[in-house]
């Protein structure tokens, strides 16, 4: 069998390169160097499942509290009026999801799909590896829970 990049994650006994943003018995969430963009993390459950069909009951509760905070976090942290998400369960048996600040945008600017294009195209000019790591480490003070 393939290796498994997300299952090596999670078998990690170190964080990733950034850190986890969000790390619970079911998901994780942390800047992945391949997309690199900043204020973009894959969230991923631990186990494989594909889809959102294969989500149990309670990784999809789960799953909507986990965003909800996520996006919450990024909005303020990312000053965006929204944060996209999506999700196509290609390639990874594992289910997984981009979350990512919107760009502000004018009547006529570019946004929505033509800026997932650019970012599944690894489009060079939208990717910055040390600034993706600086705001996937705020991100992850910000979801800190209080000592
Ligand atoms: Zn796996």
């Amino acid at each position: 069998m393939d290796e498994c990049h997300f299952c090596e994650s999670v078998g990690r006994s170190d964080p990733p390169e950034g850190g986890w943003v969000y790390s619970t018995d079911r998901f994780r969430a942390y800047a992945l160097p391949a997309v690199s963009v900043p204020g973009w993390v894959v969230l991923h459950t631990t186990r494989h499942a594909v889809g959102l069909a294969g989500l149990d009951e309670e990784e999809s509760r789960e799953l909507g509290i986990g965003i909800q905070h996520l996006s919450r976090a990024m909005t303020h942290l990312c000053d965006t009026p929204k944060i996209y998400m999506f999700a196509m369960a290609d390639r990874v048996p594992h289910f997984h999801m981009m979350l990512g600040a919107a760009p502000r945008t004018s009547p006529g600017e570019e946004g929505g799909a033509a800026l997932l294009t650019r970012i599944l195209m690894k489009d060079p000019t939208l990717r910055d590896r040390e600034k993706s790591l600086m705001v996937a480490q705020q991100l992850r003070d910000l979801l800190k829970p209080p000592m």
